[in-house]
């Protein structure tokens, strides 16, 4: 069974062993997801190591997503404690030590709450009213019958609150890190471009190449969305997050919008957060579950992820296999189509070209070989959403890992000579040596002709019949 679709899937104690990883690989893992809000530096560069062996021993690139925990803002209660409210008690968030029935906070969250504002806490599951304010607390009212857990994280929907993008824990994440460990870091509640300039200016102190994830996941990112699109490698609806920071009917709508304005921007972009959460105990999934990830397929995601389902569920590889059950199943329905593109520089014309022959072919090429040096071809060739593979051979190994992300593509390291040749019968010689094409197939090349270099300046279509 082959899929187009990517999927992420995140590591934790239920997938930390090499068995386990070489098994979610098998299954369909694309990229292994590191999520720094639990765990230490050393215990996933431990894992990081481990993920990275193994995706070399199977021969398949495994990108690595280190997804850093950003500025949200975490309750205390008093001795660690729980405690119930039923709907219209009172409680207080204060920035002194916590009391009974209060959750201590940050003094800068104090202040930045007004009379009348709506907090929660738990993901949404503990709702709260604003009825009183002094300088070191905020009295709120429940709004439903609740129980409040320390260290839960706090959501403050629509109120602007000055805080740093990167917290300390971020930066000593990032500090023992290599290009070769991590292709991918996630910026959590990104708000503009600004915030990532800053991790692109700690990157660039690190001297690490790694590709951004800008998480979409409050109401300031959704206002930004067109130039943090731009700003960023790659982009994540991150639906936990933004469904308690705005509305939460209006997640469908906005998911689709960030998967179209990516595909048309060409870049990677990953759809998160509960895709098959039932399962994290459960052998199956539920049936809206099943059609939230293929309806993920439809609006056109390069990815879908998994998180608890992965890191401590009793099902982490059937959940990759459920995945790629439903992305392989849905595919073919999932029509590409054709659209007016604003931006039609050298590459995407001839990728725009590459797809017009595919779609017209009406499934008569069996392969599309694209010779890439940075990657960009293959991706502005996949947002077309063929529904072939786009074999991407690539001598550059930080390419290879990124494009594990990218829908449709199956990234191929060669060496640096495969790109270099005289006549384009030898293009084709080389490919046949490399056993990347078999013979009686017909396949769609991508290269670049005028400077003989296949991989640079793609210039050219090349539709051979291999015998
Ligand atoms: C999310 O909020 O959907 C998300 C993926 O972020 P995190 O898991 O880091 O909270």
């Amino acid at each position: 069974m082959t899929k187009l679709t990517k999927i992420v899937a995140t590591l934790g104690p239920a997938t930390e062993t090499a068995e386990v990883m070489e098994k979610l690989i098998n299954a369909g893992m694309d990229v292994a997801r590191f999520n720094t809000k639990h765990g230490t530096p050393e215990w996933h560069l431990e894992r990081i190591h481990r993920v990275k062996a193994v995706a070399k021993k199977l021969g398949k690139s495994v990108a690595v997503l280190l997804d850093l925990q950003g500025p949200e803002i975490r309750i205390n209660t008093k001795d660690g404690a729980s405690f119930d409210l039923k709907a219209g008690d009172t409680a207080k968030f204060v920035s002194t030590p916590a009391g009974d029935r209060e959750m201590n906070i940050p003094a800068n969250v104090i202040e930045a709450l007004q009379i009348g504002d709506t907090v929660s806490t738990d993901d949404g599951a503990c709702e709260y009213k604003v009825i009183e304010k002094d300088e070191t607390s905020a009295t709120v009212q429940s709004v439903v019958d609740i129980t409040v857990k320390h260290r839960k994280t706090m959501n403050t929907p629509g109120i602007v609150i000055d805080m740093p993008s990167l917290i300390e824990n971020d930066l000593i994440q990032l500090d023992n890190m290599t290009d070769d460990d991590i292709d991918f870091v996630g910026l959590s509640f990104v708000r503009d471009t600004k915030d990532i300039a800053i991790l692109r200016d700690e990157l660039k102190k690190r001297n690490l190449h790694t590709d951004i994830v800008a998480k979409i996941e409050n109401q300031s990112a959704l206002d930004n969305l067109d130039e943090i699109i731009e700003a960023s490698d790659a982009v994540m609806v991150a639906r936990g997050d933004l469904a308690v920071e705005v509305p939460f009917e209006g997640l469908a709508h906005y998911q689709k919008m960030i998967i179209e304005k990516c595909r048309t921007a060409g870049k990677p972009v990953i759809t998160a957060t509960q895709m098959l959460k039932s399962m994290t105990s459960d052998p199956r999934p539920t049936r809206a579950e099943v059609s939230d990830v293929a309806n993920a397929i439809y609006d056109g995601t390069d990815a879908v992820m998994l998180s608890e389902e992965t890191t401590i569920g009793k099902y982490p590889v059937e959940c990759v296999e459920t995945q790629a059950r439903i992305a392989a199943y849905n595919e073919p329905f999932s029509a590409s189509d054709l659209w007016d593109w604003a931006d039609l520089g050298d590459t995407s014309a001839i990728t725009f070209a590459a797809f017009s022959l595919l779609d017209f072919s009406k499934k008569d090429i069996d392969l599309v070989v694209c010779f890439t040096a940075s990657g960009a071809t293959a991706r502005q060739l996949s947002r077309f959403r063929p529904d072939i593979k786009i074999k991407a051979l690539t001598y550059n190994r930080s390419a290879y890992n990124k494009l594990s992300l990218v829908y449709g593509v199956e990234p191929v390291l060669v060496t640096d000579e495969t790109f270099i040749y005289s006549s384009e019968l030898d293009i084709v010689n080389n490919l046949k040596a490399n056993k990347i094409v078999e013979v009686g197939q017909k396949v769609l090349i991508t290269a670049g002709l005028s400077e003989k270099v296949a991989g640079r300046k793609t210039d050219s279509l090349l539709l051979v019949e291999i015998k």
